[in-house]
């Protein structure tokens, strides 16, 4: 019997994060003690009439997901009546009915779908991708920087890449200050790269990731240049064309040596391919969230297996870790978002089990696992995200 999808429901909330505010332009979630920030997510249920529900929990945004939920509701008639299982089927209809927007909304429903067929098939999602790791070396990606007493000056970043070190982690991405004309500072950000390189250069892999907050192209060339003499690992969307133009990184390519890694702000698996054909990146950026869920994920790392280049994946999240699972061009799992002061702000409490990802989550060996349980393999403590609901709709 084929399984048909019953209905959809979708489930808005909200909870507290401590100590968490924003900077200057209020774009981007810094260390604020004594701060009380409000996270708004959802969750989303696919439910079918065999009994197994995919289900999926926004973790990606960070902040405000309200684009994301409308696009998962335009979506929500085609999909009741639809035979979950046919996803490639359901990719291609949903990205040509977005097609006049972003086409975010596909992840979750596309990651929602992969849970149900893993579910189904009584199966982890990377063994039915095909399982290449099931331990995954992971890097510290930290908060942006700050002016509150945490990540607040080069010595600061240094301080909490070595403890990271300590921790097992065997690489580090900064992420430079940002929010407004006072807080940019070149100088500093070309002062934190070099501090680094000098204290864990020599143990650590090492990766900058200004947000495209840098202003100018050349701002971006002179902190690649200092990239270059701390031998980073990468330098990942440092300017403000938003992380997308061909033009301007591949020739940002030919004046730096660091690797560059674009591709987090490109939607769609052509753009990304582009990318990589034009030769205007070294790595490639894949996100099951941001990419059209699993599906769009995986193919962009397939793309780049073709072309020989490695993809690595952006954020952390179950869905992330199937996909770092099933990849064999890949490096690292991102530790999206860690800070010394700041502890338990990624630690989701919409998990049931013990399921984590923040900055105490790594072995001593630098690895995290892949969940092996049927679907994500994780279990969403539904009684807490029901008691903190915003919003609720149901289509069926
Ligand atoms: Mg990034």
């Amino acid at each position: 019997m084929t399984p048909e999808i019953t209905s959809i429901d979708c489930t808005a909330f909200s909870y507290h994060i401590d100590d968490v505010g924003t900077d200057g332009n209020g774009f981007n979630l810094v260390y604020q003690p004594g701060n009380e920030h409000e996270r708004k997510m959802f969750a989303l249920r696919i439910n079918t009439d065999v009994g197994v529900t995919g289900e999926y929990v926004d973790i990606g945004g960070f902040g405000e997901n309200g684009p994301v939920e409308a696009q998962v509701r335009m979506m929500a008639d085609y999909l009741v009546g639809k035979n979950p299982l046919a996803r490639e089927r359901h990719w291609s209809e949903i990205q040509r009915g977005f097609r006049k927007y972003d086409r975010m909304g596909l992840g979750p429903i596309d990651i929602a779908l992969w849970d149900f067929a893993g579910k189904y098939h009584d199966a982890p999602i990377h063994e039915l991708l095909g399982t290449y790791r099931t331990r995954l070396p992971t890097y510290a990606s930290t908060y942006m920087g700050d002016q509150n007493g945490g990540l607040d000056s080069p010595a600061a970043y240094a301080d909490f890449a070595e403890e990271c070190l300590e921790m097992g982690y065997p690489a580090f991405k900064a992420h430079g200050w940002g929010g407004g004309d006072d807080q940019r500072d070149i100088d500093r950000e070309v002062a934190t790269v070099l501090e680094l390189g000098e204290r864990v250069g020599d143990e650590m892999d090492l990766m900058l990731d200004p947000a495209c907050e840098y202003e100018t192209f050349a701002d971006a060339l002179e902190v690649g240049k200092a990239c270059d003499e701390a031998d980073f690992f990468w330098y990942e969307d440092p300017y403000r064309d938003g992380g997308i133009s061909q033009h301007g990184h591949r020739t940002l390519r030919e004046r730096v040596d660091t690797p560059l890694l674009q591709g987090e702000h490109l939607r769609g698996l052509p753009l990304q391919t582009d990318m990589m054909a034009t030769e205007s990146t070294d790595l490639v950026r894949a996100d099951p969230e941001y990419d059209g869920g699993i599906t769009g994920a995986i193919k962009i790392a397939r793309v780049a297996e073709g072309f020989g280049l490695d993809a690595e994946v952006h954020s952390a999240g179950p869905a992330h870790r199937h996909c770092v699972a099933a990849i064999r061009n890949t490096n690292y799992y991102e530790m999206a978002v860690v800070h010394p002061d700041c502890r338990g702000s990624r630690n989701l409490p919409v998990y049931a089990g013990d399921y984590n990802d923040d900055l105490d989550a790594v072995d001593s060996d630098g690895t995290v696992p892949v969940p092996d349980g049927p679907g994500l393999g994780v279990e969403y403590d539904w009684p807490f995200i029901d008691r903190n609901r915003l919003d609720y709709w149901e289509v069926s």
